[in-house]
């Protein structure tokens, strides 16, 4: 009898990494991080002062090309302030995949503000900005510049594509649909730190793009996240709004406003500014194993490797699998088989629209997101073979 499709996954993932246990994303410290750790934990400097963070800021701008670079805690901060600093108020609507982590849909909610969740495209899993421009020009209407939800009489005031798996959406798209529709486009690139869109890197193609340094992304942290813009103004107004929006003054407590104490501490900036050394051979080893896997699938038929959209350079954070239609109800027997097997994969996000917090928010029609939902699959990720 012939393999299953479930025993030939297994077996082409074993084939990559050899026999489990065998983690999705682990992180890899064989570079500067005990050094800096220890130059930071002896300089006592360990809290929301220091050196660090100002270095770290400054090889993010420059790795990355953007202006400006602001570390806070994670990621969800980072997309809070930017949403904010985006002018999105209590009461908008901001354009959301339905396919994302929770934490894009959480930001804007901490804006006091309502997610409206669209649809994502089979080739980069992001955003399909085709089915988006036809499902503004029917939902909404523009009324003083604005574009209003006919349906809620709401504002939508920004799109936020996420970059999933590395994957860059299609933003040269998307920035022209939301310059004809009056948004704001702020990236989610939380695990796109690398990936590039034409040349570009993910995180600067909008007006702002966040970043983030959780455990499981391409370079670690331990918590952590950033903004990047190339506006002089937003970049001021994200460190003063992380930063408690406290005035500056040698020892005067004056706030201007309510910030928020977003602020990356110096011990994990210390972190990052080992991990982001290490940043250029974490991708070759990514795009290497990438070329591993692809060989291990060309000859399986029922499931086929995600790759990277055209024109893009994808940093392929977590290497997915997307089941074909006709085996989409097979995907626990994989998620069971492999696992079992030691060989760590999950499923993609449940779509936001199904979770308790966002059930009754907006939405477009979503066939293509609800079919992705059914059928991707992660497969081990980290930074091997060596
Ligand atoms: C990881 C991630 C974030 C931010 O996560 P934090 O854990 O807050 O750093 C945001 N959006 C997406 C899509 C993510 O994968």
């Amino acid at each position: 009898m012939s393999p299953s499709l479930p025993q030939q996954i297994t077996a082409a993932i074993a084939s990559v990494v050899g026999a489990g246990p065998v983690c999705l994303h682990e992180p890899q410290f064989r570079g500067n991080e005990w050094a800096y750790l220890k130059e930071c934990l002896d300089s006592t400097f360990v809290s929301s002062v220091g050196k660090f963070v100002d270095r770290f800021e400054a090889d993010l701008a420059a790795y990355t090309g953007a202006k400006h670079a602001v570390a806070v805690v994670n990621g969800t901060a980072a997309l809070h302030i930017s949403l904010m600093l985006a002018g999105v108020q209590p009461g908008d609507e901001v354009l959301v995949p339905a396919l994302t982590f929770v934490a894009t849909a959480n930001a804007v909610r901490y804006c006091g503000a309502t997610p409206h969740f669209v649809d994502s495209e089979t080739k980069s899993l992001g955003m399909d900005a085709v089915a988006l421009r036809a499902h503004l020009e029917e939902a909404t209407e523009r009324r003083g510049g604005l574009c209003i939800n006919r349906t809620s009489g709401r504002v939508v005031r920004a799109l936020v594509p996420m970059h999933t798996f590395g994957h860059p959406a299609d933003v040269e798209s998307l920035l022209a649909l939301a310059r004809d529709f009056g948004l704001a486009l702020v990236e989610d690139a939380a695990e796109a730190l690398g990936s590039t869109y034409h040349g570009r890197y993910a995180g600067t193609l909008g007006l702002m793009g966040t970043l983030s340094f959780n455990g499981n992304k391409t370079i670690t942290t331990g918590g952590g996240g950033a903004i990047l813009t190339d506006d002089p103004v937003l970049a001021k107004r994200a460190k003063h709004l992380t930063t408690t929006a406290k005035l500056p003054h040698r020892w005067a407590f004056e706030h201007d406003e309510v910030g928020y104490n977003y602020r990356m501490p110096n011990i994990n900036a210390a972190l990052g500014c080992a991990q982001l050394e290490r940043l250029p051979e974490f991708l070759d080893a990514k795009r290497r194993l990438h070329g591993a896997y692809q060989a291990a699938f060309e000859s399986l038929s029922g499931a086929s490797l995600l790759g990277e959209p055209a024109g893009c350079r994808s940093n392929f954070w977590l290497q997915a699998i997307l089941l074909d239609e006709s085996a989409a109800d097979q995907r626990d027997a994989v998620l069971a088989a492999t696992n079992d097997a030691g060989l760590m994969t999950r499923p993609i996000w449940t779509l936001m629209h199904r979770l308790t917090p966002f059930r009754d928010c907006p939405r477009a029609e979503l066939p293509v997101a609800e079919s992705l939902e059914r059928r991707v699959i992660n497969i081990p990720s980290s930074t091997y073979p060596a």
